[in-house]
């Protein structure tokens, strides 16, 4: 199995292009006009009679914006993905990208459509002689997914278990948590060499995939504890473990009113 992970200058989001004898599966393919083409020229290489599927880890518009430079792809998403609740918002924000940064493509944007829905945990899908197992990962947002390639024995994580990044919650905060709860039982049903985030750098042991999970469910945690509590929230670790933080900061402050809207509802 070929593999090649792109990580976009942009906030390190990573493509995965998976090329076995029979299947190409490419996933999430982003951000700049140059960075797409740099995919594209790589895909039609290893076309060769292979057929193109097109995995996407969930809705974020930075996960579809390349969408459509694949057109001949076969489309595979959560029916979540499918039946998103403003998929004009998506959209909106990348044109809004685009525009702020005068960026043109030669591809049209629009919000993809699927052919192969993944609507359960434990779901199996061959394509060619590729095993894809499929975990609904709802959390960080409501439609994401995790998914194994068993005969890469490597795990996509979607906006998940990243060493640069702590738990995004803008879904839900109880979701992710169970998300994070799958990890285990993953570990334990498959064998994972490597697990790629949606942004930042591969993790390539079971420990280190031990270690994000611990990470992200400890936050998620004190979080909780400190919108109940007195308890403050440890921000001078925060910014130890995690180094973006003035590009980070306002995600954290979303996480922290998201928690406490949460909390307000249940207490009601
Ligand atoms: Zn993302």
């Amino acid at each position: 199995m070929i593999e090649k992970i792109f990580t976009s200058a942009l906030f390190q989001t990573t493509s995965t292009l998976l090329v076995s004898d029979q299947t190409i599966l490419l996933v999430d393919p982003n951000w700049l006009p140059h960075e797409i083409i740099m995919i594209q020229e790589l895909t039609k290489h290893y076309l060769q009679g292979r057929q193109l599927y097109l995995l996407f880890t969930h809705s974020d518009y930075d996960h579809i914006i390349g969408a459509n430079a694949f057109p001949e792809a076969i489309v595979i998403a959560t029916e979540a993905f499918t039946k998103h609740p403003n998929k004009e918002k998506v959209l909106e924000e990348i044109y809004f990208f685009d525009e702020s940064n005068y960026i043109q493509r030669d591809y049209p944007i629009s919000y993809p459509l699927v052919d192969v829905i993944v609507s359960k945990d434990g779901q199996q899908l061959t394509i060619g002689d590729m095993t894809l197992v499929f975990y609904l990962a709802p959390g960080h947002n409501a439609d994401g997914m995790f998914t194994i390639v068993e005969e890469a024995k490597t795990w996509i994580a979607g906006d998940y278990l990243s060493d640069i990044e702590f738990p995004f919650i803008d879904h839900s905060s109880i979701d992710y948590l169970d998300t994070l709860q799958k990890v285990d039982k993953i570990l334990e049903w498959h064998d994972i060499h490597q697990l790629i985030p949606g942004h930042g750098t591969p993790a390539k042991s079971i420990k280190e995939i031990q270690k994000r999970k611990l990470e992200n469910q400890s936050y998620i945690l004190e979080l909780k504890s400190a919108a109940r509590t007195t308890n403050n929230f440890n921000m001078e670790a925060l910014w130890e473990r995690y180094q973006f933080r003035r590009g980070m900061e306002a995600f954290h402050n979303k996480n922290v009113a998201k928690i406490a809207r949460e909390m307000g509802v249940r207490t009601q």
